[in-house]
């Protein structure tokens, strides 16, 4: 790995100004599992890191009731998984942090480096957008938030300018009975990476679905809102039949990658099953058909 010099900013104000004056030679440093790999690798070979560890105003998980939630884009996979308010107020998000990876990359790797990577075989960009997360970019010029539709551009590519680091994401509170399901298809159990993952939050009484939000992920360059799915189950009441509907439409509207994973009619049929899955777990019925092995 090539020599380089490490920088250590104590504000966002000081990190932006270091990204931006040494351009294409330096990179931020979070928990460096995916960074550091690169520079192994020599796929990246910056002569600076700046490291973002000594940010104070990226720690943190907060909530309260109108704002909803707030995570520093310092916390770790496993910082999320095991945050009581977390838990308490968003366990599909928990439920899906404690599934990250292994347990030496959950308690390493952060949230906001996972966003920034922007490698599409990851968990939290589409658990984030079923629920209609907010990534928060600061740079020595502002501050500015976007969706996470919009944060994500492209396979690897996201909204940062070179100046800006991700501070933090932000999670609208939840409404009442809302509640969300998040299941990953693995294709061997050693390769922690999903293959196709499927979000759903949901409001609902009973079978009786009032709105939902799903996003695919895995499958997909970035991660994808199914709107035509979501009206489907708008005002319906669920029950297998419309499970296996929505898997079909879910299937049908996604526009999946091919690679050497998997090619793109494996992945939708495997995003169909996690489809199917999560929409029966969520509503509490029997999965209408039952095979792969989603976790
Ligand atoms: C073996 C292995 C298995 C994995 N399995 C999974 C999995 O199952 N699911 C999953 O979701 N992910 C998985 N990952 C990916 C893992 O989640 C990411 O590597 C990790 O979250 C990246 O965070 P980090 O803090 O280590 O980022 P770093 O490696 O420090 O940085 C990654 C990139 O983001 C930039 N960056 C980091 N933080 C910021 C910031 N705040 N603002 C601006 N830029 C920033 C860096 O410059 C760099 O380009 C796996 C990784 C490994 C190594």
């Amino acid at each position: 790995m090539r020599d380089f010099d490490f920088l250590e900013p104590t504000t966002v104000h000081e990190a932006s100004h270091m990204l931006a004056d040494l351009g294409d030679d330096c990179r931020a440093i979070a928990g460096g599992t995916a960074l550091m790999l690169g520079m192994r690798q020599r796929m990246l070979t910056p002569t600076h890191l700046v490291s973002l560890g000594r940010l104070p105003q990226l720690r943190g998980i907060e909530f309260d009731e109108k704002n909803g939630l707030r995570i520093g884009a310092l916390s770790r996979h496993a910082d999320v998984a095991a945050s009581a308010i977390v838990r308490q107020h968003y366990p599909v998000l928990a439920s899906m942090a404690s599934r990250v990876a292994n347990p030496q990359v959950r308690n390493q790797g952060t949230i906001g480096g996972n966003l920034c990577y922007a490698d599409p075989s990851t968990d939290p960009p589409g658990c984030l957008m079923a629920l209609d997360a907010k990534v928060v970019l600061g740079s020595s010029r502002g501050e500015r938030v976007l969706s996470i539709e919009e944060f994500l551009v492209d396979y690897y590519v996201t909204a940062l300018e070179s100046d800006e680091i991700v501070t933090e994401i932000r999670v609208p509170a939840p409404v009442a009975d809302t509640s969300g399901v998040y299941s990953r298809f693995l294709r061997t159990a050693a390769e922690h990476r999903p293959l196709a993952s499927v979000a759903l939050v949901a409001r609902r009484e009973g079978l009786l679905c009032r709105e939902a939000r799903i996003a695919v992920g895995g499958s997909t360059p970035i991660p994808v809102r199914l709107r035509r799915a979501e009206a489907f189950m708008e005002g319906r009441t669920v029950d297998e039949n419309t499970v296996n509907e929505v898997a079909d439409i879910v299937a049908t509207d996604i526009d999946p990658v091919s690679d050497t994973r998997g090619n793109a009619d494996f992945r939708r049929e495997m995003v169909r099953v996690v489809a199917r899955r999560t929409v029966a777990e969520l509503f509490g019925l029997n999965d209408p058909l039952q095979e792969g092995t989603a976790r």
